[in-house]
C-alpha cells in the first residue's frame, strides 16, 4: 500500500549557521553591483561588527553601461569608480574582478579554478553568493553564478582540483585547513534568515545610488525607492512569522546553509 499526500518538506539535520559569527566574508556576485543591492546593509552591518569582507565580482559587466560612446576601456574605469565608491560607503575593504563576458559565452569550468583561488587565497569562512534556486531567474549570469559559488564551496578543499593560481595552491596546502562555516545565499525567495538593516538602510541606498554607469539619474532615485518596499516588504514577513523583533521596518532574506548540506540531504 502507498501512501501518497502534497509533498511535506523533511528539514535538514543542520542547523542554520549565524553570519554574524563570520569574521572572514567572501561575496561572489555576478555583477558590480548585485551584493549592495541584494544584501548591502547586512553586509554594512557585518563591517560595523568586525567582518572583513572581499567582494569578487564574476562578469566585466560592459554589456549594462549605458554610454554607448565609451570604449571598453573608459566603460571599465567607470564601473570600477562606482563600485569603489559604493565600497567605501558599505565598508568593504576589497575588490576582484574575473572579468568574464557580460551575458555572454563563458564556461564554468573556467570559472571555477579562479573562485577556488579566491577561496584558497582569502580563506573565508562565510560565502555569499546569489540563490542558484531561486524558483524564478531568467538571467543566466546570476543562477550560474550562484551555482558556480556553491560548488566551489564544496570543492574548494580538495586538492587534487587545482586553482587557476599554482602558487595560492601551494601556500593554501602549507596552512591549516580553513573550511567555511556558512553559505548565505542574496536574492533568495526561501529565505531561512531576516537580516534586519533598519541600522544600515540609509548606507545601503546611499551606495546603490552610486552605480551611475549601469542606471540613469532617473533610474537610480526609483531603484533605491523599490528596495525600500522591498526591505520594507521583507520586514514585515520577518516580523510575522517571529523570527525578527517586533518594529523591525527594514530587513534583507538570506538563505544561510551549512556548506556540508549543500551536497546530499543532510
Ligand atoms: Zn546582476
Amino acid at each position: 500500500m502507498t501512501h501518497q499526500s502534497a509533498p511535506i518538506r523533511i528539514p535538514s539535520l543542520l542547523p542554520t549557521p549565524d553570519i554574524f559569527s563570520c569574521r572572514r566574508i567572501l561575496v561572489i556576485q555576478p555583477h558590480y553591483d548585485d551584493a549592495d543591492i541584494a544584501a548591502g546593509g547586512t553586509l554594512a552591518a557585518l563591517v560595523d561588527a568586525g567582518a572583513e569582507i572581499r567582494y569578487c565580482t564574476m562578469m566585466d559587466d560592459l554589456v549594462g553601461v549605458i554610454d554607448e560612446s565609451l570604449d571598453d576601456a573608459a566603460a571599465a574605469a567607470s564601473l570600477l569608480r562606482d563600485q569603489r565608491a559604493a565600497a567605501k560607503i558599505i565598508g568593504i575593504q576589497e575588490l576582484t574582478h574575473l572579468n568574464y563576458p557580460d551575458a555572454g559565452n563563458w564556461s564554468r569550468f573556467d570559472v571555477r579554478p579562479d573562485l577556488f583561488r579566491e577561496i584558497r587565497d582569502f580563506r573565508p569562512d562565510a560565502i555569499f553568493a546569489a540563490d542558484p534556486w531561486l524558483r524564478v531567474e531568467a538571467h543566466r549570469d546570476h543562477w550560474e553564478a550562484g551555482s558556480i559559488a556553491a560548488e566551489a564551496a564544496i570543492l574548494s578543499g580538495i586538492p587534487k582540483l587545482a586553482s587557476s593560481d599554482a602558487a595560492i595552491d601551494a601556500l593554501w596546502r602549507a596552512a591549516k585547513p580553513n573550511d567555511a562555516r556558512a553559505v548565505a545565499f542574496f536574492y533568495t525567495d526561501e529565505p531561512t534568515t531576516f537580516s534586519p538593516i533598519d541600522a544600515t538602510w540609509e548606507r545601503k541606498a546611499a551606495a546603490v545610488s552610486e552605480y551611475h554607469a549601469q542606471f540613469t539619474d532617473d533610474e537610480l532615485p526609483q531603484l533605491v525607492k523599490t528596495l525600500d518596499a522591498k526591505a520594507q516588504l521583507v520586514a514585515r514577513v520577518g516580523v510575522e512569522a517571529g523570527l525578527l523583533p517586533a518594529g523591525t521596518k527594514r530587513a534583507e532574506p538570506l538563505k544561510v546553509i551549512d556548506p556540508r548540506a549543500l551536497h546530499g540531504a543532510r
